[in-house]
């Protein structure tokens, strides 16, 4: 489970998140919603310890991680751009968050393997990033997630510069590794109809708090103000 309390993060004058509390049950999909600047993003960097907050607590199944450094936090984030090592071939990028996290070679390299397999990325495991579509990249980034073994999986537009029929298949398999870990999981969009369909609850966040947290019928039948209606289309 994830707990945010009383969450602040502000960069120079502007107040990225102003309070922001949000609890993500263990098993729970929540995905966040907002427009762009209203702090998806920064909560998701602060969940992962990219970044420090200024004010307020990250509870990860009870236990404050505020100040753990992000490899020990059991969290992983799959970003838009993949942010994979372009440096590195595929097993590299899988095999690096291994060795920092000092997991010995050969339990590593089967690993490895074994998430590459999950994926359906083994013939991959020699390409660079810039040697993959777009589709490859994610499923790697998947699968580097994945050897996180994370208690926490967290999202940020990871579909957006997929097409269609990728982004339905992609879309499976994260929701399969989701179920199958059973994490806590928190899925940024901006697609209020991929919200609405994949989460189990969605929240809708604007200017760096919390509008309204509830099933996608509550917030689309009951939208808590005018500016969750508005952003959702519900109907008046
Ligand atoms: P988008 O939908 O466009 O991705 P977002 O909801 O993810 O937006 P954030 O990236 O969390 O928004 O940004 C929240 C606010 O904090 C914005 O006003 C943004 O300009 C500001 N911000 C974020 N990161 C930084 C940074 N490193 N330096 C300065 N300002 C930042
Ligand atoms: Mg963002």
């Amino acid at each position: 489970a994830i707990r945010l309390e009383s969450l602040t993060k502000s960069y120079g004058k502007v107040a990225a998140l102003d309070g922001v509390d949000l609890e993500v049950r263990t098993g729970e999909l929540v995905t966040l919603v907002g427009p762009s600047g209203s702090g998806k993003s920064t909560i998701l960097r602060l969940i992962a310890g990219l970044e420090r907050p200024d004010g307020g607590g990250i509870l990860v199944n009870g236990q404050d991680v505020g100040s753990l450094p992000p490899h020990r936090r059991a969290v992983a984030m799959v970003f838009q751009d993949y942010a994979l090592y372009p440096h590195l071939t595929v097993r590299g990028n899988l095999l690096f968050g291994l060795r920092v996290r000092r997991v010995r070679r050969g339990e590593a390299e089967q690993r490895a393997q074994q998430a590459a397999e999950r994926l359906g990325i083994t013939d991959l495991l020699d390409r660079y990033p810039d040697q993959m579509s777009g589709g490859q990249r994610q499923r790697v980034a998947l699968a580097r997630a994945l050897l996180r073994e994370p208690r926490v999986y967290l999202f940020d537009e990871p579909m957006a510069s997929l097409d269609a029929p990728l982004r339905f298949a992609t879309r499976a398999d994260l929701l399969a590794l989701h179920r199958e870990l059973g994490t806590a999981t928190i899925y940024v969009t901006h697609d209020q109809a991929e919200a609405m369909t994949l989460g189990d609850r969605v929240a809708v966040l604007q200017a760096g708090q919390v509008r309204q947290v509830g099933s996608p019928q509550e917030v689309y039948d009951w939208p808590a103000d005018t500016f969750v209606a508005g952003f959702l289309g519900s109907p008046p």
